[in-house]
C-alpha cells in the first residue's frame, strides 16, 4: 500500500485553520525550522489511508489468535467504556485525596480482591508491566534480607522453564542468576535444587505454569528446600488465568507474586501497553511495598500512606489507573465463581486442542497442560521439509494469527516448537475450526510442501526479511514528495 507521503499532493487539505487572532510569539530565527514537511491530502485520501492500515492489521477483534505465553483474550468492551467514565479520565494524579475518593476507593478495592485472589496481604498496583512487577518485587526481597543483615544473599535461583524476563530482572535488581536445570518430567530438578541452594540464596523465582505450559508438580517440596534455606519464594504470576480461583500462590508458600493485569485482567495488550504487573506480598515484606498506597482511615476515607521502610516510588504517581479500572470491571462482573470458571476454560480449552492435534503433531509430553500447549513439528519436517514457521504462515491465509514459533527452543531438543493458547473466550466452534484447519496444513505438507514454504499467498506482505526489519528498522520516510 502507500505511503501517505506517497499520497501527498501539494495544496490538498483536510482542514481550514481560522487566521491567528492573538499576537504571534516571536521565537528566535535559529530555533525556526526552513521548512516542515508533513503529508498533504484530503480528508478523504486521510480516512482510506487510516482505514487501509487497520485492515491490514490483525487483532483480537479480527480472528482467532492463539499466541502462546501472551494471552491475546477478547476483553469484553463494557470494561473500555467503563475505563473510559469522565470521573476516571477528567482527573489530575495531584489533587486533593478528597475529590478523588472514588478511584481510591476502586484502587483499594481492587487490591483487596487481588490479595484474595492471590493469598497474600498487600499489594501494590504501582508497577506498569510484567517485568516491571518482576523488578519491584526482587526489590522488596532485596529490601527484606538487608533488613534482617543478612548480606549474603545476592543469587537469585531461576529454573531453565522460568519466562525470559525473570533471570533479566533479577540481573536489573543488582541479584547474580542460578540456574536450576529441570528433569524429565519438565519440572524444576530437585536434587539440582538443593545443591545450589544456600546462605546466599535469596529468593527462588517460579513461572507456574511453566513457559511449557505444565503446572510445576513439586511445588510444596521446592517452597519448603528454599524457606530451610533462608530464601523466599517469588511467584511469576503472568498467567493468572490458569489457576485464578482455583489455588492461590500464597497457600502454596510463596512471598511475592506479580501480576498481568494486562493479560489475565481484561486490558488488551501487544503493541506495547499500556500495561500493569501489580506485586502482591505476605505480611513481613508489606512495609517495603513502593509508596504511597491506599488506605481506608477510621472514618472510612480513602487516602494516600507512606512506609518509612519502603523501597520508593517506582513508578511516577499510581501506575496505570485505566488498566486498573478494566480489571476491576472485569472482577466485578464475572465475580468468585466466573473467575473459577473461567480458569477453567482456559485449562480446558488448551487440553481439547492439544487432544484434537497430537495424533499428528506430537506435544512435548504426555501431561495434562494447563492454558497453553507446545506441539513440536520436527516430524513432520523431517518427513516432508515443512517447518514450524510455514505452518505458522499457512494460518495467517486462514485467517489465523499464528502461534507464537521457537519458543521454548532448546537446540537438539525442540528446535520446531509452536505455542498455542487458544485463551478461555473462544467458543468450541472456533477451536473445531482452528483444529480443521491445522490438521489440513498437516496433510498439505506431504502433498504439496512447496505451498507451505511459500505461504502466506493472500497478504500484502509474505515472508520479510525479518531479522533485518527487526536489526535496520526503516523508520522515516526518505524519498520526495
Ligand atoms: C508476559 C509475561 C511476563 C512479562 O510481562 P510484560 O508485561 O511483558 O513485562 C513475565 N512472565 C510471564 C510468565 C509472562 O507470560
Amino acid at each position: 500500500m502507500k505511503l501517505i507521503f506517497e499520497r501527498s499532493r501539494q495544496g490538498l487539505r483536510c482542514a481550514t485553520l481560522r487566521p491567528v487572532e492573538v499576537s504571534t510569539y516571536g521565537l528566535k530565527k535559529e530555533y525556526l525550522r526552513k521548512d516542515l514537511k508533513l503529508p498533504e491530502v484530503a480528508e478523504v485520501d486521510l480516512a482510506r489511508h487510516y482505514t487501509e492500515l487497520s485492515r491490514n492489521a490483525f487483532g483480537v477483534d479480527s480472528g482467532f489468535y492463539p499466541l502462546g505465553s501472551c494471552t491475546m483474550k477478547y476483553n469484553p468492551k463494557l470494561n473500555e467504556e467503563v475505563a473510559a467514565l469522565p470521573g476516571f479520565t477528567k482527573i489530575h494524579p495531584l489533587q486533593d485525596e478528597e475529590s478523588v475518593q472514588g478511584c481510591l476507593h476502586l484502587m483499594a478495592d481492587l487490591s483487596g480482591d487481588l490479595m484474595e485472589l492471590t493469598g497474600m496481604d498487600g499489594m501494590t498496583l504501582q508497577p506498569c508491566a510484567g517485568a516491571h512487577g518482576e523488578f519491584t518485587g526482587l526489590m522488596l526481597i532485596a529490601a527484606y534480607h538487608e533488613s534482617r543483615k543478612d548480606k549474603k544473599r545476592t543469587k537469585i535461583l531461576v529454573p531453565d522453564t522460568a519466562h525470559g524476563t525473570n533471570p533479566a530482572s533479577a540481573v536489573m535488581a543488582g541479584f547474580e542468576v542460578v540456574n536450576i536445570p529441570s528433569n524429565a518430567e519438565k519440572g524444576v530438578d530437585l536434587d539440582a535444587l538443593r545443591a545450589a541452594v544456600g546462605d546466599d540464596t535469596a529468593a527462588l523465582m517460579l513461572t507456574n505454569p511453566t513457559t511449557l505450559g505444565l503446572f510445576e508438580k513439586n511445588i510444596e517440596e521446592i517452597s519448603k528446600i528454599v524457606h530451610d534455606a533462608g530464601g523466599l519464594l517469588y511467584y511469576d504470576g503472568a498467567n493468572l488465568n490458569a489457576i485464578m480461583g482455583v489455588v492461590r500462590p500464597g497457600d502454596m508458600g510463596f512471598d511475592v507474586i506479580h501480576l498481568n493485569l494486562h493479560k489475565t485482567f481484561s486490558t488488551p495488550h501487544g503493541g506495547g501497553g499500556p500495561g500493569s504487573g501489580p506485586v502482591g506480598c505476605k505480611e513481613k515484606l508489606v512495609q517495603f511495598l513502593p509508596n504511597p498506597s491506599v488506605i481506608k482511615d477510621k472514618k472510612g476515607n480513602y487516602q494516600f500512606e507512606c512506609s518509612k521502610k519502603s523501597i520508593g516510588k517506582v513508578s511516577s504517581f499510581y501506575g496505570n489507573f485505566a488498566v486498573m479500572v478494566k480489571a476491576f470491571a472485569y472482577i466485578k462482573t464475572l465475580g468468585g465463581d466466573g473467575i473459577k470458571e473461567s480458569a477453567e476454560h482456559a485449562v480446558l480449552n488448551a487440553n481439547y486442542m492439544k487432544a484434537k492435534l497430537q495424533d499428528i503433531y506430537p506435544t512435548d509430553t504426555n501431561r495434562y497442560c494447563m492454558h497453553e500447549f507446545v506441539i513440536d513439528i520436527q516430524k513432520l519436517k523431517n518427513e516432508t521439509g515443512v517447518s514450524a514457521k510455514d505452518i505458522a504462515k499457512a494460518m495467517i491465509d486462514r485467517g489465523m494469527h499464528p502461534p507464537t514459533m521457537y519458543f521454548p527452543h532448546i537446540p537438539g531438543v525442540i528446535d520446531e516448537a509452536l505455542m498455542i493458547e487458544p485463551t478461555e473466550t473462544e467458543s468450541k466452534q472456533t477451536l473445531d475450526d482452528a483444529v480443521a484447519v491445522l490438521r489440513e496444513l498437516y496433510e498439505l505438507a506431504f502433498k504439496d510442501p512447496k505451498y507451505l514454504q511459500e505461504a502466506p499467498h493472500n497478504m500484502a506482505i509474505g515472508r520479510p526479511d525479518e531479522v533485518a526489519a527487526a536489526r535496520k528498522p526503516i523508520v522515516r520516510f526518505e524519498g520526495e514528495y
